[in-house]
């Protein structure tokens, strides 16, 4: 697709220039950057405060490249960006690769671009760069599916081809919804002086003028809402409840934001409860109708694998990218995955496998093909907590229990009970409660729709045949590669049971559900489930997830200062990280990592059982 033309990088698919290779970035930069008079504005935040671009068309990202620059020159330290822009026709990682080796300037923030490009996913991209300073949301979407599902920018970099080329980015319609997606006093700039696209402006409620252009352009548009420009309080205390993936996923966000956390476990550990499997596996269950669930798990899946490139590097302890195939074995799993495979994704998220193929990748024979996810693997879920606890603006306290929550002046109350009953308080502006299914000890939540689902899994000694296994298989149950001479099979479901002693039912279930995926795996099945004492000396764990209606966790506000990473059920380690970057989001009152209508579609307060109203004096 992309393609070099006298000097100008080009798409044959519009017909037009990304930028020129002479001066491409000088013209980002003076069209976009001193259009929007950033170089002032982000100069004058706050420590604290946040600063949104929104862009439509992301191209090589050299507009986001130069934002960043720019920003880490002249930006407090404390400040931080949001760049939000939209590609429906992403480049492959060759051609961002050849198009930003144009630019040995910006080399170091390219680098962490191009780290990060390998793991994007259609739909919802958000990555955090710099330590969580500079974080890019990216929508692999069409413009006009993406903008009406953000809201809060304070400068536009309108860069969708020119209007004659590419009519679609330059709509009155999509104008309204850039209005609408503004804060007041928002500003734009665009290389295009179009009588149409001014109307368009115009007509929005934008105040527009044209200024000279770059280089050869004789003029450009630049221009603002009116309204003054609002300063976002962010709050710097926060009290996070719950020490396993999500509660310390959320107090990492937070002090990635500045935010002094004080994390709350009431176990003498972390990762206590369905946190602490030795060994837990990204399994993204998708569908092709990408409804709010499916696109929160897609965009979570994308930005677990980023977090984790950033906080559990591979090895062979804490984790492993070996990959997971997601097996063909019913007729139901068959049609779904024929949908999936239809998309046509690029094949670094997903690709279609026969059962040939999905044996040559697994190591053993496989009874069935189906779908393959290179960048999936297993983690030690413990290890990640401790992992996302490195930041300085962390305290860990264990063994405290709390008791009660109570609203205050200007924050919440949280009453704790440690190990020998000893009752203290601690305050802080804002709470965020992950407890899992635990939350229902809590007074102020116990109306949450939570459900607890005890899941038992299994821990196999390898057979010399077994141990060829390479990639995580998956049927109705799913077996790991070996590690440490087991395997970890998993995991059953039991609604409303809270109980965590290990029984032989659940080992022997775990191990029937391997029979359908291989011939190997079913001896390995066979001869363990035959042998009654072995079958009665497996090891495994059992752990209580808690579960939401619809898969669909509790996350986001649920009262003024009071949010909840909750019901994340059997996909904690996937959609832990961005709900953690979604409520510190909120709670920061920076731009989403994900659309609105899935933000709300995730929402504890819209969702509460209303038989009881919630109260929040504990
Ligand atoms: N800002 C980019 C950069 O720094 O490299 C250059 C953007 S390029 C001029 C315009 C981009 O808009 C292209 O990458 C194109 O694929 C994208 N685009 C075109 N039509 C679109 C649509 N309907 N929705 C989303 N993106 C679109």
């Amino acid at each position: 697709m992309l393609d070099w033309q006298n000097g100008h990088l080009y798409s044959a698919r519009f017909g037009d220039v990304y930028f020129s290779r002479d001066s491409g970035l000088e013209e980002k930069r003076y069209v976009f950057l001193r259009g929007n008079r950033l170089a002032d504005r982000f100069g004058s935040l706050q420590p604290g405060t946040a600063f949104s671009i929104g862009e439509t068309g992301f191209g090589t990202g050299l507009s986001f490249l130069c934002a960043w620059q720019l920003f880490d020159a002249v930006a407090s330290p404390g400040a931080s960006l949001d760049f939000f822009s939209i590609e429906k026709y992403p480049l492959d990682e060759e051609e961002l690769s050849a198009a930003l080796a144009l630019w040995p300037q910006l080399r170091p923030y390219t680098a962490g671009l191009m780290l990060r490009w390998r793991r994007r996913v259609p739909g919802w991209n958000r990555w955090s760069f710099a330590g969580g300073r500079v974080r890019l949301t990216l929508a692999i979407e069409d413009v006009a599916e993406a903008l009406p599902e953000t809201h809060g920018i304070d400068a536009w970099f309108l860069d969708g081809f020119s209007p004659a080329r590419n009519p679609e980015m330059w709509t009155q319609q999509i104008f309204h919804c850039i209005a609408r997606a503004s804060r007041a006093g928002a500003s734009f700039a665009t290389y295009t002086c179009a009588g149409v696209v001014r109307r368009a402006l115009e007509q929005a409620g934008f105040q527009v003028r044209k200024i000279s252009g770059f280089g050869r352009k004789r003029e450009m548009l630049q221009g603002e809402l009116p309204g003054p420009f609002p300063v976002r309080p962010a709050p710097s205390t926060a009290i996070v409840i719950g020490g396993g993936v999500a509660g310390c996923a959320a107090a990492s966000a937070l002090a990635d934001r500045g935010l002094v956390v004080e994390l709350l476990e009431s176990e003498p550990f972390l990762a206590a409860g369905a946190s602490g499997n030795p060994i837990g596996i990204l399994h993204a269950r998708l569908s092709a109708g990408m409804n709010a669930l499916h696109r929160f798990v897609l965009a979570s899946y994308g930005h677990a694998l980023t977090l984790l490139d950033e906080k559990l590097p591979v090895d062979d302890v804490m984790r492993s990218e070996c990959g997971e195939l997601q097996l063909s074995f019913s007729a139901e799993e068959a049609r779904r995955i024929e949908k999936l495979a239809a998309l046509n994704w690029p094949s670094h998220v997903f690709r279609s496998v026969d059962a040939a193929e999905a044996s040559a990748l697994a190591g053993i024979e496989l009874a069935y093909g189906g779908l393959w996810f290179p960048g999936s693997g297993w983690l030690a879920p413990p290890q990640l907590c401790a992992a996302l606890l490195g930041s300085p603006l962390i305290t860990l306290y264990t063994g405290r229990t709390v008791k009660s929550l109570i609203r205050t002046g200007h924050g919440w109350c949280v009453q704790t009970e440690d190990q020998r009953e000893q009752v203290s308080s601690l305050e802080a502006e804002i709470v965020v409660v992950c407890t899992g299914y635990q939350v229902k000890s809590l007074p102020a939540l116990a109306n949450l729709p939570l459900t607890p689902v005890r899941g038992q899994l299994t821990l196999i000694p390898a057979t010399p045949a077994s141990r060829n296994l390479r990639t995580i298989v998956c049927g109705s149950g799913y077996l790991a590669p070996v590690v440490a001479g087991r395997h970890v099979a998993g995991a059953t479901h039991r609604f409303n049971d809270t109980s965590i002693n290990l029984n032989v039912p659940e080992h022997a279930e775990n191990l029937s559900r391997l029979r359908e995926i291989s011939p190997v795996l079913q001896r390995l099945s066979d001869d363990v489930i035959q042998d009654a004492r072995q079958l009665e000396q497996l090891e495994g764990r059992a752990s209580i997830r808690g579960s939401a209606p619809g898969a669909m966790p509790l996350v986001g506000k649920l009262l003024p200062g009071l949010y909840t990473s909750l019901g994340h059920g059997t996909r904690g380690l996937i959609t832990a990280g961005l709900s953690a970057e979604s409520v510190a989001a909120t709670a920061c009152a920076q731009l989403l990592p994900l659309p609105l209508s899935v933000v709300n579609a995730l929402s504890p307060a819209r969702r509460i059982s209303t038989a009881a109203p919630v109260s929040d004096k504990g």
